[in-house]
């Protein structure tokens, strides 16, 4: 009887061989498939290579069933292998991420629709009278076809209790919807704005790499506000006139509302989506739609990447530089770097988006590797906003304040001007340090090296790393002192309340992630802020991506040396990056912008950067501080990252796992020492940093080293593949 192999959705080393029950047609490589596994059911995919045929037939289990799915493709599955080789996690934890909810695979519900009944045909003929607004409905019928109540009424124009309406006066029948019929199509036809020059010549050039159906890797940069957005929507509508499918990745798309519209206007339709917030029957309706081919063009987050395109044409990251495409549990990887990895695989092109891109994707464009585009204006008669720094030492803010004079001056002349202001501060909550004034006594969290923050609003201390949150106490912990807990610091909360008493009539809004927790608050944010129903935006670093409000002229960063602390080789990379973003909210339509930068350190390079606006030259420095040392990128790296929940098991497994380190030409490990919150989470972690030579491949190294090393029970390595900090 034929055998094959089923890798399954789970943490084991490799595919399991199964048989094919007598009579059945032998399902072909990547079949999605149920298979009996120690006394459970399970869905795997078939996968390729031979089944080992010495194995005993009494061994040998039956697959149980054939979802009718279309098969994995090829080049996903050897996606998801590269992927699993390269992060050393198992394919299994891999292909989990590829398969959705189990429920996906199931034959599709089908859902209630409407059809004309022979009354409804009649009226469309002209029998009888009907009010407009029915007429309007008839006329978008066509006898037979079932139609979505909510699809029809838009189609209409008409309210949904238009439809129901004619269903109760049965001029409509109900009738089963053909499964996922209502899935949107973008047009690639439907026009879009009018490109100026650059625009013009960037978009033709991304249009010929997704034409040439092949794979090729380009970066577009561009000022803030250039319009790289228009620019890569058209090659979206290249790809979709080539019949292939796209894929867009945002570093934040439960946030990205406005982005979305402007899809909708481009296209005609919003495109299909893929987050974490989806509900579960969308994602399972959005998993299939996308392997049956029916959503052409699908915007997600990093995950979206192991979605089963059937011929994926293009992938664009927006944003490339972001570090929210890094996943961090699990299967650790970085969805930029993958996103090359998926294009190439699948001969598609990848275009990489950034105004201010990581130095990785710049050595890459430098060296030749990728294609570069570069849009130096902004779009329309917008200039670039007029950056300055405000020297603290000279104007410091008063006494437990946060905003200096100068910046307070700045913010009234903006508001009396009847603009609108905003106030960046990358902290949530109200302070980021609770000290009792009697003792010294920091407040701390139980579970990880960090500060309680205090959220005044919720009345709780919380740690952002683990969740853990307690109400705040009345007298000091150590000391037993009453009422002696005194904030340092400020978080936005605190920005606002100052903000409050010094600008008592401005509308204001907080947006943080407690605030704007998803798309609908996103949503209303942005409407608020259109309508000019707000005054001053006051935010942590979710204001900074792709938001354009075009009242807004001033931007205040109320501590610009924040981030700049610590000893991350990446901070000032970073730091750049995310206030060059910031400041690009300001200034964006006619009224020209400006960004004040406080610091108690104003000849920083990264100031320096910012206010000249030569990131180009900052960004060659920085490359220039990391090839000495054979940093990325300029040489590779992967952290180790040993945690037990005692803290000398750590230790011990750490220092022993050191001990047994690779020796090779072109290698050295670092560490152990203690990682990035060396307590996290209740467990102990330790790190030890392998760093090689770009020419040394790491992962057979890597791979060596854990086979070797005996890790006790209760201690856990995770392996991380070019670390975002080190
Ligand atoms: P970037 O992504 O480079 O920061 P965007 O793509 O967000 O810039 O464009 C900035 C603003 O200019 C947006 O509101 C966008 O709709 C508008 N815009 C860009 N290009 C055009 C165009 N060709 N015609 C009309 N509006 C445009
Ligand atoms: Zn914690």
């Amino acid at each position: 009887m034929a055998r094959l192999r089923v890798l399954l959705p789970l943490p084991l080393a490799g595919a399991y061989d199964y048989r094919v029950p007598a009579g059945w047609d032998v399902p072909p490589v990547g079949s999605f498939v149920v298979v009996p596994l120690s006394g459970r059911q399970l869905y795997g995919v078939v996968w390729d290579g031979e089944a080992d045929p010495d194995l005993p037939e009494r061994r040998l289990r039956d697959i149980a069933e054939v979802l009718p799915v279309p098969p994995m493709t090829a080049s996903l599955r050897r996606f998801v292998e590269w992927v699993a080789a390269y992060t050393l996690s198992p394919p299994g934890a891999v292909l989990r991420m590829a398969m959705s909810s189990p429920s996906a695979l199931e034959p599709p519900a089908q859902k209630a629709g409407w059809r004309l009944s022979a009354a409804g045909q009649r009226a469309a003929r002209g029998e009888g009278r009907l009010t407009e607004a029915r007429r309007r409905v008839l006329d978008a019928m066509e006898p037979g076809e079932v139609y979505g109540g909510a699809a029809l009424a838009a189609e209409a124009g008409v309210s949904a209790g238009v439809v129901r309406g004619m269903a109760d006066a049965g001029l409509l029948e109900s009738a089963l919807l053909p499964a996922g019929a209502d899935f949107p199509r973008p047009d690639p036809a439907h026009p879009g704005p009018a490109l100026g020059p650059e625009q013009r010549a960037a978009a033709a050039a991304l249009r010929e790499a997704a034409a040439a159906r092949a794979f090729g890797v380009t970066l577009l940069t561009g000022v803030t506000g250039s319009g790289k957005t228009e620019v890569y929507l058209d090659a979206v509508a290249e790809c979709l006139e080539q019949g292939r499918q796209a894929l867009v990745l945002l570093p934040e798309i439960a946030l990205s509302t406005q982005w979305l519209e402007r899809f909708e206007r481009r296209f005609g339709t919003p495109p299909a989506l893929w987050h974490s917030e989806l509900g579960s029957r969308l994602r399972r309706d959005t998993w299939r739609a996308v392997a049956e081919g029916r959503a052409p063009v699908l915007v997600g987050a990093r995950s979206a990447l192991f979605l089963p395109f059937p011929d994926l044409g293009l992938i664009i990251v927006d944003e490339e530089h972001e570090t929210a495409f890094k996943q961090e549990e699990g299967v650790i990887y970085n969805a930029r770097d993958m996103a090359v990895v998926r294009a190439r695989l699948a001969g598609a092109a990848c275009v990489l988006v950034s105004a201010t891109p990581s130095l990785e994707t710049l050595t890459n464009a430098e060296t030749g590797r990728y294609a570069a585009l570069h849009l130096p204006t902004r779009h329309g008669s917008a200039g670039l906003p007029d950056v300055a720094v405000i020297d603290q030492r000279r104007t410091p803010p008063e006494r437990g304040r946060f905003l200096s004079p100068p910046l307070v001056e700045a913010v009234r002349e903006t508001l009396a001007a009847g603009q609108q202001a905003m106030l960046f501060l990358n902290r949530r909550g109200y302070a980021p340090l609770t000290l009792c004034r009697s003792c010294g006594h920091r407040m701390r969290c139980p579970n990880c090296t960090a500060w309680l923050v205090e959220h005044r609003v919720r009345r709780t201390l919380q740690c952002h790393h683990c969740g853990h949150a307690e109400p705040i106490p009345e007298s000091c912990p150590e000391c037993a002192a009453e009422g002696s807990l005194t904030p340092l610091g400020p978080g936005v909360e605190r920005v606002q309340e100052e903000a409050a008493l010094l600008f008592p009539e401005a509308r204001r809004l907080v947006m943080a992630s407690d605030t704007i927790p998803g798309p609908a608050a996103a949503a209303e944010a942005a409407r608020a802020i259109a309508a000019r129903e707000v005054d001053l935006i006051i935010g942590t670093q979710i204001v900074a991506k792709g938001w354009h409000f075009p009242h807004l002229t001033l931007v205040g960063v109320v501590d610009a040396d924040l981030g700049l602390a610590g000893g991350d080789l990446r901070a000032a990379e970073r730091t750049v990056q995310l206030l060059h973003q910031v400041a690009g909210r300001a200034g964006r339509a006619e009224a020209p912008g400006r960004v004040l930068l406080q610091s108690w350190n104003p000849g920083h390079p990264v100031l320096e950067a910012l206010v000249s606006g030569d990131l180009d030259s900052f960004m060659q420095a920085e490359a220039e501080s990391r090839r000495p040392g054979h940093w990325p990128p300029f040489g590779r790296l992967a952290a180790l990252i040993v945690s037990a929940e005692d803290e000398r098991e750590a230790d011990r497994a750490a220092r022993d796992l050191g001990l047994t380190a690779p020796r090779a030409e072109g290698v050295e490990v670092l560490g152990p020492a203690p990682a990035p919150l060396a307590l996290l989470r209740g467990r102990h972690r330790r790190r030890l940093l392998l760093k090689a030579r770009r020419d040394v491949a790491v992962q057979p190294l890597l791979r060596e080293w854990l086979s070797r090393a005996g890790v006790p029970a209760g201690v856990r390595v995770q392996v991380d593949v070019d670390p975002v900090s080190f």
